[in-house]
């Protein structure tokens, strides 16, 4: 099985005087893994409920496989989708869950009827595919011993597992999930996530996936498209969405903890002013306008506080309070003294232990934002490519 190619064209829908999605354009590859995430309230399931046709767009076109189907039930669409709550049948056996979609779409009405049904003839035959559809899936996902029990008689991660091979027998074109990890406990969810993973690299299987949760996005996904307020603002690997987000929002949305964003203007020569201080940084941006530079927590140098002061780059961090994740710590700082300048670093536990060990003030420790790692956003929140770095020498010729 290959998964569809999906493409979302010119989307639009509004709800009486709300508009929800605005002009939204999304092509998904066959057999990618691409996952929609933003923040709660977007328009992820609005427009996953529009792919599956459960809801009809104002404007726009979606097409699965190559063909339009604006006009098609969801029944006809080749797609199958996985809810947060699984909805399973509480009164039947995880067998019948599983079947109960093939049978519905391959039995005559007749001959889904208990007793009578097996009286119609040439249904031995299709009966027989369906039963094996339903081995063959349960065996895949590891849930053969569960296929006489009930679903209350199960776990919430079996019950996710059943809603998923429900979703599996009928081996749709697309599979779409709306937040199917969000109702299982976190070191579930962690494994979830490698397994659905798996099972999609397995299956070559078309997945389109919403979560409003970034770490499942970064985590899981071949392709990310990030949504705001119901348009996509960006679609690119997680990779490329963490090093470059194309705007402020998205910045701000993906990465825990959050990127730090601090006022900067632009100088004479397009040099970056921060905090009041040339950077050795200079952008196309113009002398006065507005931007604001974004610099993520791990890109933050921290060293033990010294006297005398450094390089122009260097600050005087007042530690606030620090977060111990085992592996690295958290720091939430101040600096720029009086202004009061929050900035959140992420550092090695062991290099923060020798840190402390050569500080003086345990409250205060030295802090350098090399201009390298700064993203510069303009006045309008769109990062600015091609910024150029500069050596000191460099920045005093410029001038
Ligand atoms: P998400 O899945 O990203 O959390 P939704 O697509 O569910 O967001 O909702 C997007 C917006 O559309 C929300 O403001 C929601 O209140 C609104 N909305 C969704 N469905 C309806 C509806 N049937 N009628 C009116 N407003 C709706
Ligand atoms: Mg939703």
């Amino acid at each position: 099985m290959t998964g569809s190619a999906v493409r979302l064209s010119k989307i639009a829908k509004g709800y009486g005087a709300s508009q929800v999605l605005r002009d939204v354009d999304l092509a998904v590859d066959a057999g990618e893994f691409m996952t929609l995430v933003g923040p709660s309230g977007c328009g992820k399931s609005t427009l996953l409920k529009i792919l599956a046709g459960l809801d009809q767009p104002d404007v726009g076109s979606v097409e699965i496989g190559g063909v339009i189907v604006n006009q098609q039930r969801p029944s006809q669409r080749n797609i199958a989708m996985v809810f947060q709550s699984y909805a399973l049948y509480p009164h039947m056996r995880v067998r019948d869950n599983l079947a109960m979609p093939l049978i519905m779409a391959n039995l005559p009405f007749v001959a889904r009827m208990p007793v009578i049904g097996s009286f119609v003839p040439g249904m031995g035959a299709k009966r027989r595919q369906v039963s094996s559809a339903v081995k063959e899936v349960s065996k895949s996902l590891g849930i053969e011993a569960l296929l006489e029990r009930k679903p209350s008689d199960l776990s919430g991660g079996q019950r996710q597992r059943v809603a998923l091979g429900r979703a599996m027998v009928r081996q749709p074109g697309v599979f779409l999930m709306d937040e199917p990890l969000s109702n299982l406990d976190a070191a579930l969810r962690t494994q979830v996530r490698t397994e659905l993973v798996e099972l999609q690299k397995r299956l070559n299987a078309t997945f389109l996936y919403v979560t409003h949760d970034q770490i499942e996005a970064m985590t899981m996904s071949d392709r990310i498209a990030v949504m705001m307020d119901g348009a996509i603002v960006q679609v690119a690997t997680p990779a490329e969405i963490y090093a470059a987000p194309a705007d402020i929002r998205v910045a701000r949305f993906i990465g825990s903890p959050p990127i730090n964003i601090l006022p900067a203007e632009i100088g004479e020569a397009g040099i970056v002013r921060l905090l009041g201080e040339r950077q050795r940084l200079r952008s196309v941006l113009r002398a006065g306008e507005k931007a604001q530079v974004g610099i993520r927590p791990e890109d933050v140098v921290v060293a033990a506080h010294t006297q005398t002061r450094g390089a122009s780059s260097s600050h005087e961090g007042r530690l606030r309070l620090t977060e111990n994740l085992g592996n690295d710590i958290i720091l939430h700082l101040t600096i720029a003294g009086e202004q009061q300048v929050p900035l959140t670093a992420r550092l090695p536990q062991r290099e923060w232990t020798t840190i402390q060990a050569n500080g003086g003030n345990p409250d205060l420790v030295q802090v350098e934002l090399p201009p390298e790692r700064f993203l510069v956003f303009d006045a309008a929140g769109r990062l600015v490519p091609s910024n150029e770095v500069l050596t000191s020498k460099r920045l005093e010729a410029v001038l």
